[in-house]
């Protein structure tokens, strides 16, 4: 019997066959970077200006971009956006401080993780990782439908197939980390879910420093779709509370009282 069996949820998956877009205008943490990920058997692609990187972006179909906020040209806010415009690829972001970070998430930029430097090889590599395993789930379950059942909870409808969501009869865009968030929580409605295991079912990926990514997802969330929908509790976590149709304006048309 081995003693260092992988545990369930996190499959030693390779990174073989993945091909990685580095923006860093740093060339000794871009290299750094590209020879890591190299040993894990991903190719890479280096890019240190940020019109560049959309370029390079459009041009080699990146499986995953890892990009740094500040660039020469355009910051990596704005790289993110044209690269996703292009076509949607997962993208976690590289930021100087931790209310960066929160910044970011509140924009909505689309980034589908965020690392704080200083990070670890290690962090970064199961970063990584788990992002891409999210996006084989999220493909998996588009395909094979058996996550596609519609979820309502109270005044919220979810599409899971076509990914869409609205409060009532206005269309809600979140990015795809905000609907991850979302499903899970209103999958389980008026359940206190701690911010480990969120990120832990969303994230895929639990770490002390996670925490804060959680938080500032569910302020995105709540900004965009109401701050009534999701409770605080304080110290522990957070609940979805679903609320019932009629509070907001006009009600669409009602099949059931
Ligand atoms: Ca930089």
């Amino acid at each position: 019997m081995t003693s260092s069996a992988p545990s369930p949820g996190t499959p030693a998956a390779p990174l073989h066959q993945t091909l990685i877009l580095i923006v860093e205008d740093e060339p000794a943490i871009a290299t750094a970077i590209a020879k890591r990920l190299g040993a894990e058997g991903a190719r890479t692609i280096v890019s240190g200006d940020g019109l560049d990187a959309v370029a390079q972006a459009k041009a080699a179909h990146p499986d995953l971009v890892l990009l740094d906020i500040m660039l020469p040209g355009i910051d990596g806010l704005e790289a993110c956006r044209r690269i996703q415009e292009d076509r949607p690829v997962p993208v976690l972001m590289l930021t100087a401080r931790d209310d960066e970070t929160d910044k970011l998430i509140g924009l909505g930029v689309g980034a589908d993780d965020y690392m704080t430097k200083p990070f670890s090889m290690r962090e970064l590599v199961a970063r990584v990782k788990a992002l891409l395993r999210r996006v084989d789930r999220a493909k998996q379950l588009a395909q094979d439908g058996s996550g596609s059942a519609p979820i309502q909870a109270g005044d919220v409808v979810i599409d899971q197939a076509q990914r869409r969501v609205w409060r009532g009869t206005d269309e809600v865009h979140l990015t795809p980390t905000e609907f991850d968030l979302l499903v899970y929580l209103a999958s389980n409605p008026r359940t206190v879910l701690t911010r480990e295991k969120l990120l832990e079912q969303v994230w895929d990926w639990v770490d002390a420093s996670g925490t804060r990514t959680v938080d500032s997802h569910i302020k995105a969330v709540r900004r965009k779709l109401g701050a009534d929908l999701i409770r605080t509790v304080h110290g522990v976590g957070y609940a979805f509370e679903p609320v019932d149709g009629g509070s907001a304006a006009a009600s669409p048309a009602e099949p059931a009282a």
